[in-house]
């Protein structure tokens, strides 16, 4: 009896590994013909990235060589591309006027590289990264000491780049977004890789938009961006993204959406034709991994084999192929509502695990540093199984966490071996901490941390050792008290917190939440707006404000009312205004029907009912008035409450107006730990009410007393006298340099009376009396003020506007010694 003839449109990983599972079943059934458009037996593709690297040859690559093809009877076309289905007369047409006659067909046509349609896309030197023919144009452009771009930090862009780099060339990826391999990493992770690859000489530009590829005689020179600068190259990579190959199935006239729609046996809309690999759609999903082609390709030979196997979609996990780079992502790596982190971090070894749990069940994990474990999460994750009984040591890994199975958790503990290890960041064993409690008679967390070290790290060991202190003394063990932790997410404290962030150059979120062992992947609601601050006042200019970290308050520039409406408080310098702006605040009024007009205690008029949608157009108004934010919500210089002074009142004895208008337009945007109020009396009558603000000036006829300290909410207090001066120019120096002193060591949240509470007043005083540190502290406000942040609309007054008032010349004063 004749075989039946089954034909193979790609010699890719499908359609061969397709052809290996039929072999497997039923090895005589079919005569087999496959057609290849690549001149070249089956290899192994995820491969080509170490071949790139010159790690391996092409021939350590190879899947199936020829003698496979002669050994099992198969027809290889190899470099013949199919042109055409011919489902009428069951026949495949392809180059070379080959026509093969099939009775089942199995299309795996993979996937074409996306090509970003930039200006200079066709100029030579621009490559994607799919075959080992793109592997071989980028060996032929890598010389040593050039350089290349590559487009998209994605798993393939990175290899690309790591791959060039070990040639020799100076790489770096351009990415979109502001993660690495944002589809499997967190930021924690993402900026650990990032760092990685610096050392690997691989530098990165996120956040970055290509927008032009520019050429030198036909050739790519360099890849311009949208911010203006062009990072010069000799070879430019894309390797952003991938499209299933659908073309000769939809000729063919077989159902396609995104990909080839295929059922749970893999066939497609005609039965004889069945499809796997990165070309198929199933249950919605295409795929650009191996694992879920492997199990596809079960379920097709199932069918072509007459078995009942069937594909029902798969699980994913990625790992990255770069030497010395151990980074694994599965699942819900990100977690989400519902979901509770696990999170292990060893600043010293580089190492960030994060296991998301929903449901008491493992739902994702993603590993930098230490992937060791990545298999064992991804099978609890694909199991399902409940790991309530193994969280302790869930993190710690498998081989902490094998045989404790089913005990409770102290028990797990006490069964523990006294060569496990419980605190990975200083390499301490269960045994030698027990036997420093009982050989030293500690009795605390604390003593055991500064006897053993275990827990003095990223704490994540801390209810490890605290079970092993209650298991050992019972009744002795004294829990754990230490300074107030920034929150939940770490062990430290604020002021560590500050001081490691300068001392250590973090200049980053994940580069402090690493640094400092955070428990959590990305922080919390409390952490992140407090490390925004420090981070924006250790590195004016630097680092660039995460609006992400702040209340939504903060970046529609209003505060949501009880009602779900907003009210806008326009600034008016000095609490002073004018008709103009009287008729601008009027106009917005009734255009957009605002309920509520209000005088502020502030010296401010209060816009409240204003509805979410109508803000940027109310703004948008004002500015065209001239007024910018009150920041009447935020953590930094709110107002400056003045009387009218010298100008008007017959007992005024300085320009209280004046000083307040300018102390105002300098010292405006500059974010601070909590709100900052000024006021400035003209007289010892004090109608600027300055004895209960943050800091307040009272004028006399000797010169301006400078206060600080004073609060009028829940807490009400008057303010202390800071110091006294003669000029209005060293009252200025004095109040910048006290904010500034209190901007670089107030915690967040931290009111300047409750910072003045803990340092103590003499040490502020200190601070601005000595000629020497006033001056220098005055010139960080002032820097910094070169800075602060700067809202869209400002920058349209900025545009119109000059001297003191415009915020981006703000003018550098700097203080006389
Ligand atoms: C550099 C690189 C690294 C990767 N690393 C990983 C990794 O680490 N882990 C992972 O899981 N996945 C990785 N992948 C993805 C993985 O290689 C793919 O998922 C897999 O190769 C898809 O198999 P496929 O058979 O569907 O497509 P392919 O392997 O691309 O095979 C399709 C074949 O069909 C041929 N073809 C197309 N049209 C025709 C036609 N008309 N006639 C004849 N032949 C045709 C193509 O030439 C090709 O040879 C990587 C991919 C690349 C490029």
């Amino acid at each position: 009896m004749s075989k039946e003839r089954l034909v193979v449109i790609g010699n890719g990983m499908a359609g061969c590994r397709a052809v290996q599972e039929v072999l497997k079943r039923d090895p005589d059934r079919y005569e087999i013909a496959i057609f290849g458009a690549e001149p070249r037996v089956n290899y192994d593709r995820i491969m080509l990235s170490p071949v790139l690297a010159g790690e391996k040859t092409f021939a350590d690559i190879v899947i199936n060589d020829e003698a496979w093809y002669a050994q099992n009877g198969i027809t290889l076309h190899a470099g013949r591309a199919v042109t055409g289905i011919d489902r009428e007369r069951g026949v495949v047409l392809a180059e070379g006027g080959i026509e093969a006659p099939f009775d089942r067909l199995i299309l795996a046509t993979g996937s074409d590289p996306i090509r970003l349609p930039l200006p200079g896309a066709d100029l030579a030197g621009v490559v994607t990264f799919r075959d080992l023919d793109d592997v071989e144009a980028m060996v032929a452009a890598a010389r040593p000491g050039a350089r290349a771009v590559v487009i998209g930090g994605g798993l393939l862009g990175i290899e690309a780049a790591y791959g060039l780099a070990r040639r020799g060339m100076a790489a770096t990826v351009v990415h979109l977004v502001d993660i690495l391999m944002e589809r499997q990493l967190d930021a924690s992770a993402g900026f650990l890789l990032a760092a990685a690859l610096a050392d690997k000489g691989v530098e990165t530009e996120l956040d970055a938009v290509s927008e032009e590829i520019v050429g030198r005689d036909g050739r790519v020179a360099g890849l311009k961006l949208k911010d203006g600068r062009t990072l010069p190259c000799d070879l430019l990579v894309m390797a952003v993204g991938i499209r299933p190959n659908t073309a000769l199935a939809k000729a063919a006239g077989l159902k396609v959406n995104r990909g080839v729609v295929v059922d749970d046996q893999m066939r497609c809309s005609d039965p004889r034709i069945v499809a796997v690999g990165e070309c198929v759609e199933h249950r919605g999903q295409c795929y650009g991994l191996v694992a879920p082609i492997w199990e596809m390709c079960k379920a097709a030979a199932d069918g072509l084999t007459g078995a009942a196997g069937a594909y029902e979609g798969s699980v994913l996990s990625t790992r990255l192929k770069v030497s010395g780079v151990d980074v694994f992502s599965a699942g819900k790596f990100a977690g989400g509502e519902g979901c509770e982190d696990i999170v292990f971090r060893d600043a010293g070894r580089g190492v960030y695990k994060r296991v998301v749990l929903e449901h008491g069940r493992v739902a994702g994990a993603v590993l930098f540093g230490d992937a060791a474990d990545g298999a064992w999460y991804f099978d609890l994750m694909r199991q399902g199984a409940e790991v309530a009984d193994i969280r302790e040591t869930l993190i710690f890994g498998q081989a902490a966490t094998e045989g404790l199975r089913g005990l409770d958790p102290s028990a797990a503990v006490a069964a523990l071996a006294d060569d496990a290890e419980v605190c990975g960041c200083n390499g301490v064993c269960k045994g030698e901490i027990t036997g420093a409690i009982t050989g030293q008679g500690l009795t605390s967390l604390e003593q055991v941390r500064a006897v053993t070290k275990a827990s003095a790290s990223c704490g994540t060991c801390t209810p490890l050792v605290e079970r092993l202190l209650a298991l050992t003394l019972g009744e002795a063990f004294k829990a754990h008290t230490g300074p107030k932790p920034v929150c939940g997410c770490t062990q430290h404290g604020h002021e560590v917190t500050r001081k490691r962030i300068l001392a250590e150059g973090l200049k980053s979120m994940p580069a402090v939440m690493q640094a400092l062992e955070w428990t959590t992947p990305d922080g919390c609601a409390s952490c992140r707006p407090a490390l925004n601050y420090y981070l924006l006042c250790a590195w004016p200019g630097e680092y660039r404000d995460d609006s992400q970290s702040r209340f939504v308050n903060e970046r529609v520039h209003a505060n949501i009312q009880k009602d779900g409406t907003y009210s806008v408080v326009p600034r008016m310098w000095g609490g002073l205004t004018s008709a103009a702006e009287l008729r601008a605040i009027a106009d917005v009024v009734e255009k957009f029907e605002i309920p509520t007009v209000k005088v502020t205690g502030g010296q401010r008029i209060d816009l409240l009912g204003v509805k979410k949608d109508d803000l940027p157009k109310v703004w948008a108004d004002l500015n065209r008035a001239g007024m910018v934010s009150g920041h009447a919500y935020a953590k930094g210089l709110r107002t400056v409450k003045t009387c009218v002074g010298s100008e008007w009142c017959r007992f005024g004895t300085q320009d209280s107006t004046g000083l307040g208008v300018r102390l105002e337009k300098f010292m405006w945007g500059s974010w601070t730990p909590a709100k900052v109020k000024l006021g400035v009396s003209g007289c010892p009558r004090n109608c600027a009410e300055a004895t209960c603000k943050d800091i307040g000036v009272i004028c006399v006829d000797s010169g301006y007393e400078i206060h600080i300290g004073g609060a009028a909410g829940l807490h009400i207090q008057g303010t202390e006298v800071l110091t006294k001066v003669a000029t209005e120019q060293e009252a200025v120096w004095v109040i910048c340099a006290a904010t500034q002193l209190y901007r670089e060591q107030g915690f967040y949240l931290e009111r300047i009376y409750k910072w003045m509470a803990r340092v103590g007043l003499e040490s502020i005083k200190a601070e601005v009396e000595d000629p020497e540190r006033r001056r220098a502290l005055y010139d960080r406000f002032a820097y910094s003020q070169r800075f602060a942040r700067i809202d869209p609309w400002a920058q349209r007054v900025a545009g119109r506007e000059s001297g003191e008032f415009n915020p981006l010349s703000r003018r550098m004063e700097f203080a006389p010694a």
